[in-house]
């Protein structure tokens, strides 16, 4: 069974390296860069060992980590790479995760040279004191030069990352980060609440009870209040926590992982799909470099999705998305009519303006994607 449509696949690439640790993040990196020519070798054998089983994509992704630390001389080498290994179409999108602090505008042109036509920039906050709480190694000044750098080199699909409801911060504060955010005119902004994950520098310290928490009340407020902001603006809030300038400003890479595109993730800890099957990485970077040396996939664990668990991911994901559920497409792939199983719930959350059902789909409105992941549970 196949449950992904007929798209072309994404590629991601995770490059685990960053310059410093930020207090909040539990994604895979390592601070220590020696192993940088190391990793960009073994990941050109690790593209090898799949060009059987995926041959053609539409997107790549660099991400990580921050791939910015990587020089544009080598991004250019691995994007050649890649386009020698696989087939990637003329018309994909290859965006490139860039760390504020890292890039010169020459280096934003390289790379603009180089086949990088999305950039995604971690700006995160437009505050000072924000990004010091955060650990984030750029300031406001440096945020501002990164964007009108990559727009000067001739990016015109340019992301910014922002997150809300940190510890301390009011509506107000918030509001002054989109506001200039949105006088920057980005194609696309995805603005993630602050999660204080267990094992983060910042997790620990605010899980002890020590410090003051934040009402979590307010979170929903932060939530309303940046759709509604950004949707003024102009901007489609088309997922959780994404807004496009216009549909065609849409992530295509990430809107793959929320329709069950395939997709192949290569480098430590990166995740990979196809049919029924999802696979992932081992993490510890030396584990990963000692695989590849003997020819093996560097695979820490894999699982086979029954359909029952593809319906599951299929709703929950979905509900999460402008677009939400179109209910033909649902019941062909998975062999379940929500409306008949499920349509005295379903009508009742649309008596409740949590979703809109209309024209063979079920989308969430705004409150309902506040409370998106309550949804999953038809
Ligand atoms: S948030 Fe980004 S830059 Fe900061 S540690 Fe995590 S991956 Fe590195």
């Amino acid at each position: 069974m196949t449950a992904g449509k007929a798209l072309a696949p994404g590629l991601y690439i995770h490059f685990p390296f960053c310059r410093s640790k930020c207090g909040y993040c539990d994604f895979y990196s390592v601070t220590e860069t020696s192993l940088v020519p190391a990793f960009l070798e073994a990941l050109s054998g690790e593209a090898a060992l799949y060009r059987e089983e995926f041959t053609v994509f539409d997107t790549v992704y660099l991400g990580g980590g921050t791939p910015s630390l990587m020089a544009p001389e080598q991004v250019e080498a691995l994007l050649e790479t890649i386009r020698g290994t696989f087939t990637i179409l003329g018309n994909a999108e290859i965006t490139m995760e860039l760390n504020p602090a890292d890039l010169t505008r020459d280096d934003l042109r390289k790379l603009w040279g180089a086949g990088v036509n999305r950039v995604n920039i971690g700006v995160q906050s437009f505050h000072d004191r924000e990004l010091k709480f955060l650990g984030r190694r750029h300031d406001r000044r440096q945020a501002l030069s990164a964007l009108e750098g990559a727009a000067a080199a001739g990016f015109d699909n340019i992301g910014l990352d922002l997150i809300y409801h940190l510890p301390h911060q009011s509506l107000e504060d918030w509001r002054a980060s989109l506001d200039q955010a949105i006088a920057l005119h980005p194609a696309h902004l995805s603005c993630y609440e602050l999660e204080l994950k267990t094992g983060t520098p910042l997790g620990r310290k605010y899980g002890q009870g020590t410090h003051a928490r934040r009402p979590e009340d307010l979170a929903q407020e932060f939530f309303v209040g940046t759709s509604e902001i950004l949707e003024d603006a102009g901007y489609i809030h088309y997922e959780v926590s994404n807004f496009a300038a216009g549909m065609d400003k849409a992530s295509r890479h990430n809107r793959k992982y929320w329709d069950h595109t395939p997709y192949l993730g290569l480098g430590p800890a990166a995740h990979s799909f196809k049919d029924t099957r999802r696979w992932w990485n081992r993490s510890p970077l030396q584990g990963y470099l000692a695989d590849l040396r003997t020819g093996e996939r560097p695979v820490e664990g894999r699982e086979d999705l029954g359909l029952e668990e593809l319906a599951m991911e299929a709703l929950f994901l979905g509900l999460r998305t402008r677009d939400g559920i179109d209910l033909d497409r649902y019941a062909r792939l998975y062999g379940r009519d929500l409306m008949k199983e499920n349509g005295r719930q379903l009508e009742e959350w649309s008596r409740l303006g949590i979703v809109e059902i209309a024209h063979g789909r079920v989308r969430p409105t705004r409150s309902g994607m506040a409370m998106a992941d309550a949804l999953a549970v038809l």
